[in-house]
């Protein structure tokens, strides 16, 4: 069995710190929350940028840049730089969703498939996700295929068929967001046993499901994500204080399990992301 990639993502773009007051903001909050993460095991931080003062959801190139070299400049984790680009006001808000990518981050997520996303619609044409695709490989930069539910599985998969990504294919299976696939066993089971070939994959599970899922994906030989981007919760009531204490417990589970964690040097193996720029 691979060694697990522990994804910390530190905090998304909906999470406020009226829900819990410990989110991070600014792009100094979010690399020191990287950074608690990345000590605590993790070896990908997952960066939404958000505004500073309010927390409203951002996609400023300079927030994005900060995180980056901050993370960079005391680590070796891996950045991955959301492309999802929700409330982007843009006359092209497929190219702006892009921009990351150009920062040539370690990786960026791709989401593969439209679907209902809590309130709104979440568009994610065919023809953008394979102009991202190309983007991504242009610039060197690792794609991870968020999917939301089986069909969008069966698109990636296309792509790869035809050669579009770089091996090994790498997924993060996207469980419990309403309304995309349930985070149950039966779909973990469902979509992994329809992953192309050779594939690395991940998984996440929204609030209370986040620690259940991942620990079926440790014994499963996945690799898992964690953090406030999809719960705030450490157990029922319990505010956690930092993304650390997500990647602290799942680590210590690891060990539980004799699964050995992996450091980023070996995350980057694992997934054919060449060593630190
Ligand atoms: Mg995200």
């Amino acid at each position: 069995m691979d060694k697990l990639i522990i994804t910390a993502a530190v905090s998304g773009s909906a999470p406020t710190r009226q829900q819990n007051p410990n989110v991070p903001y600014s792009p100094a909050e979010i690399a020191a929350e990287a950074l608690r993460c990345w000590r605590a095991g993790a070896s990908v931080v997952h960066v939404h940028v958000r505004d500073p003062q309010t927390g409203a959801p951002a996609f400023e190139r300079a927030y994005f840049a900060e995180v980056l070299e901050r993370v960079r400049a005391e680590s070796d984790m891996l950045v991955n730089l959301t492309t999802s680009g929700f409330n982007i006001v843009a006359e092209d808000v497929g190219e702006a969703r892009l921009m990351p990518v150009s920062l040539r981050p370690d990786l960026c997520s791709l989401d593969v498939g439209s679907l209902n996303f809590r309130g709104r619609v979440f568009i994610n044409p065919p023809e953008w996700v394979e102009k991202a695709s190309e983007r991504m490989r242009q610039f060197g930069v690792k794609p991870e295929l968020e999917v939301f539910d089986l069909g969008h599985l069966r698109q990636a998969a296309d792509l790869a068929s035809r050669g579009l990504l770089a091996a090994p294919p790498y997924f993060q299976v996207c469980l419990g967001v309403p309304w995309g696939a349930p985070a149950d066993l039966d779909m973990l089971l469902a979509m992994h046993n329809r992953l192309p070939a050779g594939s690395q994959w991940s998984v996440l599970g929204v609030g209370p499901r986040q620690l259940p899922i991942t620990t079926h994906a440790l014994l499963m030989g996945g690799h898992v994500r964690v953090g406030f981007e999809d719960n705030l919760y450490l157990s029922r009531g319990e505010l956690a204080a930092s993304n650390a204490q997500f990647v602290e417990r799942v680590a210590q589970l690891a060990r539980l399990l004799q699964r050995e964690v992996a450091t980023c040097a070996e995350a980057r193996q694992i997934l054919g992301i060449p060593p630190k720029p």
